[in-house]
């Protein structure tokens, strides 16, 4: 007689390539390096994956968020995740009537997985601030875009410079898109890689405050840095180079929004330290936006913005941001490539603020946001942890209760 078969059945974690927007976040994120990518897709290798759901609230679009159940023996190998193009569909098979196995419950999750592990190693906060407004994402997919209207499309840097960054502004017209400061939107650049796929959308981070670049209009902002170098070769970036050559009525093709945790506070008292290189000041551009129309209108919190780049002329918002009242926003420029003068990082700059930033560290209601080069993540944090340090703070302690409220958000490419 033939014994018991046992039969291993695994809730495979994968991820859906129609809405991912190839951000790298979950694999940044994933601690036991479960996620990989290829020109096409990313994977996750079902062989590693232990379902600690680290991953899962940082995915600005929720394509982090899909399970198959499978027969473990038939888990879907990584090489054949890299050649689809939509999600298979879930096998009808018997599966276990109890549902206790890794990614069960994962939607909303934090920073527990499900059986209740702490996951200490996502840095920033996965949830927003309390009193962040509701965003909507998702409204526009791949398979669903929408489009807008470029309306504008201006060079933000002296033309005597390298670094070609562009305020590119689109509207959609009568199409509903709302969105809010911190989260950002996908282009669909037109034409196709060399192996003939549609191009993926490319994630930009929104410039403008919620009601509009423009006031009261159905518009957005981005800012765009035209890429022709990467590691020292010479590239062309699909998208960038599409969007820093658009004309004004050129019509793109948009998806999004997506981010539910990058997002502002909207208690009027509450303070925004803001910590960015190059073009990743856009989120913050929305946010001092927003805070300066709402000032008008009765919000009191400081804002202290500490803002890195190569040189003065390759500082996107230069004469804008310079010209702000000292009293609404604590501004402090930090520049690496001035000729005649040392390199100077945000950090360094932090460092001179000690004080100020021990202040804000200090209240409850300030919100701390990080944005730009992924290599200013580990300058930034330690230049925190050593200010909190010299004034008394135990860091460890802090940065978890930041995380936990919502009050340490990190975007860093
Ligand atoms: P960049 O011009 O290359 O660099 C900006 C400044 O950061 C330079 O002064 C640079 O100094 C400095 N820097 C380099 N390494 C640093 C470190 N370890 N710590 C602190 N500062 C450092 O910047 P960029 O080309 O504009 O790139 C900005 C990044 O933001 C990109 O990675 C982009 O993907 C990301 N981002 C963009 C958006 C968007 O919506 N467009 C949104 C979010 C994030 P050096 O002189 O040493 O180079």
């Amino acid at each position: 007689m033939n014994g018991p078969v046992s039969i291993e059945v695994l809730r495979q974690h994968l991820i859906d390539p129609e809405i991912c927007i190839r951000c790298n976040t979950c694999e940044e994120t994933c601690p036991v390096d479960a996620i990989t990518h290829d020109d096409n897709n990313y994977v996750v290798k079902a062989d590693i994956c232990n379902g600690c759901m680290a991953c899962v609230p940082p995915c600005p679009t929720g394509a982090i968020d899909n399970w198959r159940t499978v027969l473990k023996a038939d888990a879907y190998p990584i090489e054949e995740q890299f050649t689809w193009d939509v999600l298979p569909e879930q096998n009808t098979m018997a599966v276990p009537a109890a549902d206790d196995s890794p990614g069960a419950g994962a939607s909303g999750d934090t920073s527990a997985d499900a059986s209740g592990i702490e996951v200490d190693t996502v840095r920033g906060a996965v949830v927003p601030p309390w009193s962040a407004a509701k965003p909507y994402v998702n409204l526009y997919t791949h398979k669903a875009p929408t489009t807008a209207t470029v309306v504008g499309n201006y060079r933000l840097t002296d033309s005597t410079t390298d670094s070609d960054i562009h305020h590119i502004v689109l509207d959609f017209g009568s199409m509903p898109f709302p969105v809010l400061e911190g989260q950002s939107i996908g282009i669909l650049p037109p034409g196709a890689s060399a192996d003939g796929r549609a191009h993926h959308a490319r994630p930009y981070s929104v410039a403008s405050p919620r009601d509009g670049e423009r006031p009261g209009y159905n518009n957005v902002s981005l800012t765009v840095k035209r890429v022709s170098e990467q590691h020292g070769d010479a590239i062309d970036g699909v998208c960038s180079n599409y969007l820093c050559d658009l004309k004004k009525g050129d019509v793109v093709n948009v998806i999004g929004p997506f981010g539910s945790t990058f997002l502002m506070p909207n208690h009027p008292n509450s303070h925004l330290l803001m910590i960015c290189t190059g073009t990743g000041s856009a989120p913050m551009r929305a946010m001092t936006e927003y805070r300066r129309r709402r000032r008008l209108k009765g919000a009191t919190g400081k804002l202290m913005l500490f803002f890195g780049a190569r040189t003065k002329e390759e500082l996107p918002y230069f004469g804008p941001l310079t010209n702000l009242p000292k009293d609404f926003i604590d501004t402090n420029l930090a520049f690496s490539r001035t000729p005649g003068q040392a390199k100077r990082y945000v950090q360094d700059a932090m460092r001179e603020r000690a004080v100020d930033v021990a202040n804000m560290l200090r209240d409850d209601n300030t919100h701390i946001y990080v944005c730009g080069l992924k290599g200013m993540e580990d300058g930034v944090l330690q230049a925190l942890r050593e200010i909190g340090e010299q004034h008394q703070m135990d860091w460890d302690a802090l940065w978890a209760k930041l995380k936990r409220e919502g009050r340490l958000h990190l975007e860093t490419y």
